[in-house]
Formats: C-alpha cells, sequence, structure tokens
C-alpha cells in the first residue's frame, strides 16, 4: 500500500462496483435506484457539485432527477417539492443541497426527507441510529473517510483515533463511525488545549477544519494515517490553488499514509452518495443490498 491514499482510483473502483450492483438490482428485482437532487438558488460551487452528482448517478445505470429552485423559493414550496419526492416510488435518495438560502429553515427541510430516503444520512432518525449502532444511512464524506482509513490500515479495533472538528456533517458522524470501528476516539475542536499534543497520540488523524494547512508534521505520531477532508481555496505565487488541512509538505515526510488534497477524500463523496441510494432503493424494495 503506497503511503499516498488515492482517493480518485479508490472512488472509481467504488463506482465500477455500484455500476454492478445496480445491474444485479435492475436484473433481478427489476429495481432502478432513482436519485432526486434539489437546489435551490444559484451558488455557482453548488451548481458544478449537483451536476457532477447528476452525472455519475447516470453513470452507474440508476435514475437522476435534478430540481432546480430559484433563490426566493419559499420555505413551504420547498417542504411541498420534498413531501412529493417523499410519495414518489421512483424516487429512493432525496438530497436537498445545502446550504439553503437564509430565509428557509434548514434543519426543517432535512427533517422533512423520509429517513429510508434520506441519503445525505443528516435526518435526525439516521443520526440517532447510527450514534445507537443500527442500520443507518450515513453522511457520504465521513463514509468515504473510513472507507480510506480501512483501505490503508485494514482493520482499525483498537487505534487512537483524533478527529479534528465537530461539525454535524463532517466530524460528529466520522467519530460515531470509528467509535463503530472500535477506535479509541478523540474530537477536538476550537477550544481544545493543546492541539498538537493531542494530535501526536493518534494512529488515525481525521483532520475536519477548514483552516489551510493548519497539521504539521510535527503534530503527528510518526507512521500515523492522516485522512484530510479539508477543501480551502488559497492564493499561492500569484495562482489559486487548493490545499487541504494538513500541510501536506511537512506531515507526508511522518505520516505512514496520508490522502492529498485535491484527489484524496472529495472524491468519495459523491460515490458514498451513490452507494446510499443503492442500499436505500434495496431497503425500500425488502431486497438485500448487492455484495459489493
Ligand atoms: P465547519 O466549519 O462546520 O466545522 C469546522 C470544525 O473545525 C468546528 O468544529 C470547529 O470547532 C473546528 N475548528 C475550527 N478552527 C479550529 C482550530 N483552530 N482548532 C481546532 N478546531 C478548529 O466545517 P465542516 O465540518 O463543514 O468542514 C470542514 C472542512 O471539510 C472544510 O474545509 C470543508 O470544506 C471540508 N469538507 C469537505 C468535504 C468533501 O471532501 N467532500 C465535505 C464537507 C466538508 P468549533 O466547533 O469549536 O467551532
Amino acid at each position: 500500500m503506497p503511503k499516498r491514499i488515492d482517493g480518485k482510483a479508490f472512488a472509481t473502483s467504488l463506482r465500477h462496483r455500484i455500476a454492478g450492483a445496480v445491474a444485479e438490482l435492475k436484473a433481478k428485482h427489476h429495481l432502478t435506484p432513482g436519485l432526486a437532487v434539489v437546489l435551490v438558488g444559484e451558488d455557482p460551487a453548488s451548481r458544478v457539485y449537483v451536476a457532477n452528482k447528476a452525472k455519475q448517478t447516470v453513470e452507474v445505470g440508476m435514475n437522476s432527477w435534478e430540481h432546480r429552485l430559484p433563490a426566493d423559493t419559499s420555505e413551504e414550496d420547498l417542504l411541498a417539492l420534498v413531501d412529493k419526492l417523499n410519495k414518489d416510488s421512483s424516487v429512493h435518495g432525496i438530497l436537498v443541497q445545502m446550504p439553503v438560502p437564509k430565509h428557509i429553515d434548514s434543519a426543517k427541510v432535512l427533517n422533512t426527507i423520509d429517513p429510508a430516503k434520506d441519503v445525505d444520512g443528516f435526518h435526525v432518525v439516521n443520526v440517532g441510529r447510527l450514534s445507537t449502532g443500527q442500520e443507518a444511512l450515513t453522511a457520504c464524506t465521513p463514509v468515504g473517510c473510513v472507507m480510506l482509513a480501512k483501505h490503508a490500515l485494514g482493520k482499525l479495533d483498537g487505534l487512537e483515533a483524533v478527529v479534528i472538528g465537530r461539525s454535524n456533517i463532517v466530524g460528529k458522524p466520522v467519530a460515531q463511525l470509528l467509535l463503530n470501528e472500535n477506535c479509541t476516539v478523540t474530537i477536538a475542536h476550537s477550544k481544545s488545549k493543546d492541539l498538537p499534543a493531542i494530535t501526536r497520540r493518534a494512529d488515525l488523524v481525521i483532520a475536519a477544519v477548514g483552516r489551510p494547512e493548519m497539521v504539521k508534521g510535527d503534530w503527528l505520531k510518526p507512521g500515523a494515517c492522516v485522512i484530510d477532508v479539508g477543501i480551502n481555496r488559497i492564493e499561492r505565487d500569484g495562482k489559486k490553488i487548493l490545499v487541504g488541512d494538513c500541510d501536506f509538505a511537512s506531515c507526508e515526510p511522518v505520516a505512514g499514509h496520508i490522502t492529498p488534497v485535491p484527489g484524496g477524500v472529495g472524491p468519495m463523496t459523491i460515490a458514498c452518495l451513490l452507494w446510499n441510494t443503492v442500499r436505500a432503493a434495496s431497503a425500500i424494495k425488502g431486497v438485500a443490498t448487492p455484495e459489493m
């Protein structure tokens, strides 16, 4: 296993396996999984992201629907669309792209999605199921992080894991997943004292902070596995570039394994979304999820 974890290649192989699973559901159960994505407003990054989701959904053989609503869409109209998608039996996954405009209560929208179709894993029912060790649709980026860590390390049992960041979309669910993998988990955040000392304890570091190149090589235990979730756009030498939350130049020589940015965790998110849609479709139809 090379030191640099190639998330792009792993995500490509995962999508191939998902395409195989979709073909099996079609052949055995006449079931074509379908994903509906809702975008409210014109945010350019969200538009690109939603277009990529739709493209990859079709590429693995699933049905894809895009609902683009104007930025002044009322909360009531958005909730009515979610309700319609909840009732549509050809739709197995519903994703409302975040952030939604400020006049809309995002928690209300997320909790209106049928938990069985909540492929983003943000509904309180799925969060509760995850934290009580039950079968749950789980947030895509955290699932991708754990897949990459297991790809690099095999079993995670007994490892000291430090998650830097406690957001509902990354930090908390990834910590919960690692706990379910029998890691000893520490969650650090902006009020944590002596973060370098905490991080130095870790066999596995998950950085989900949103601060460019914050984690330095001398914060790491030699040989630690580093999963860098951060996506930060910065300017260097007059060029706009993407960097992670870890300072790759100083971390790579110390780490045992490390994800680059870009090309690490990023490509895993959509692949895991597609996988969640296969799982949701199988569960709704009452058939076994194909082996991967
Ligand atoms: P949030 O801003 O929601 O959370 C950041 C977390 O980092 C908070 O818990 C915050 O602590 C903590 N934090 C901030 N500053 C420090 C500090 N100096 N020391 C320690 N902890 C700190 O971010 P997200 O979780 O949404 O995203 C994190 C990063 O991951 C971002 O770069 C984002 O772009 C990226 N991302 C990538 C995805 C992908 O690859 N597909 C998907 C989602 C996110 P506190 O709670 O105390 O404020």
